[in-house]
């Protein structure tokens, strides 16, 4: 058992990881059970690590029910090298890519597309703030799309589409970095999803890239090697060193979450604490939030109080307090409660005593 105290940390990412991962990693860290050895230090060509890395992709492809004809990959240079990769393998000379542009990180995708080919923006919500989510209605889509992207949660704005846009017939193609995993997810209605593993599914230093074989087959010799779908493909995620320890610790989390009934069990843990905090910034008007309502993610919960002054006074007494992480995005300003997967309901409970002290003596 762990005896050190361990605060609620509400960062964005890298973020909380379950403890039960921590103790297992922590109990097994300086010899794997049988190998006598750390899994930092053993050969990501031994059995050992190829044993944990299939296991770790199939309880990803069991728990989001990923359909035979898609491919799992543990690749790295974060979310981010996907803004590059999925325009370079996908979007094929005099095609146009759809990007729905919902936060900051729709933006650097769109901006790294550009570099590749023609982009077409559409359901741009820049101009509030990307304070919601666009509707259908407000989407105009390219027909023969090389594909349509989008970002499932913003993790800097706070907000989530609550279903997926019609694509028509264009492979969707979704950043699901900040709620990967946080909730049932059909894969089938996707061409491509990627995540940063960093908030729902490990440690930094891993992306999860999640593609539909038949895409594949866009992809070039033109392309480097590395940033090619089909060299990971070929090679299992092994043609180069993998982050193996990450890879390690992603596979306990996704054991963990089994045991917690997968992703229909997550959701309803995760919809009841961001039901509790959204229920305490609405209760006085003291706390404001600022996604629309309609669009609120069960994930990075973000919110203002009456003026910096006080934002600065709360961040600082809510740190002082072990509620930590809780400064918002410095293009959002205010707080942001980062309730990922592994961030405990006790946490929310000790986030929504404290608001209520804080608007007791300061409101
Ligand atoms: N997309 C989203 C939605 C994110 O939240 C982040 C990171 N916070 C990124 C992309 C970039 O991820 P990375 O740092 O892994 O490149």
């Amino acid at each position: 058992m762990t005896t050190i105290t361990r605060i609620y940390n509400f960062a964005a990412g890298p973020a909380i990881l379950p403890l039960p991962v921590l103790e297992e990693a922590q109990r097994d860290l300086i010899a794997l059970p049988g190998v006598g050895m750390s899994v930092m230090e053993i050969s990501h060509r031994s059995s050992t690590f190829e044993n944990l890395l299939h296991q770790a992709i199939a309880d990803i492809r069991e728990l989001a029910g990923v359909p035979s004809n898609y491919r799992i990959l543990m690749l790295q240079g974060g979310a981010s090298l996907q803004f590059s990769m999925v325009p370079m393998n996908l979007l094929t000379p005099g095609s146009t890519a759809d990007y729905i542009d919902t936060g900051s990180w729709a933006d650097k995708a769109i901006k790294e597309a550009r570099r590749v080919g023609p982009v077409h923006v559409t359901g741009s919500t820049k101009a509030e703030n990307y304070s919601r989510i666009p509707t259908q209605d407000e989407l105009q889509l390219t027909p023969g799309a090389a594909y349509v992207h989008m970002t499932s949660n913003n993790t800097i704005e706070g907000t989530e589409w609550k279903s997926l846009p019609n694509a028509g017939d264009a492979p969707l193609v979704t950043d699901a970095s900040s709620d990967i995993f946080s909730r049932p997810i059909d894969v089938a209605r996707h061409g491509l999803i990627y995540a940063g593993a960093q908030k729902n599914l490990g440690p930094a230093g891993i992306t999860l890239v999640v593609i539909r074989e038949d895409l594949l087959a866009r992809s070039t010799d033109a392309l480097h090697t590395m940033l090619d779908y089909r060299t990971h493909v070929k090679n299992d995620s092994l043609y180069n060193t993998p982050n193996t320890f990450g890879v390690y610790i992603l596979g306990l989390t996704m054991k963990w979450l089994r045991s917690l009934g997968g992703l229909s069990g997550i959701a309803a843990i995760n919809e009841r604490k961001a039901a509790k905090l959204y229920a305490e910034i609405d209760r006085s008007g003291f706390y404001r939030g600022t996604a629309q309502k309609e669009s609120r993610s069960l994930m990075n919960v973000t919110f203002r109080l009456p003026s910096p002054e006080l934002e600065k006074t709360f961040e600082q007494d809510a740190s002082a307090a072990g509620l930590d992480g809780l400064k918002g995005h410095r293009l959002v300003g205010g707080m942001r409660a980062s309730l990922y997967n592994a961030f405990p309901e006790n946490g929310v409970d000790a986030l929504v005593a404290f608001m209520r002290e804080f608007e007791r003596r300061r409101g």
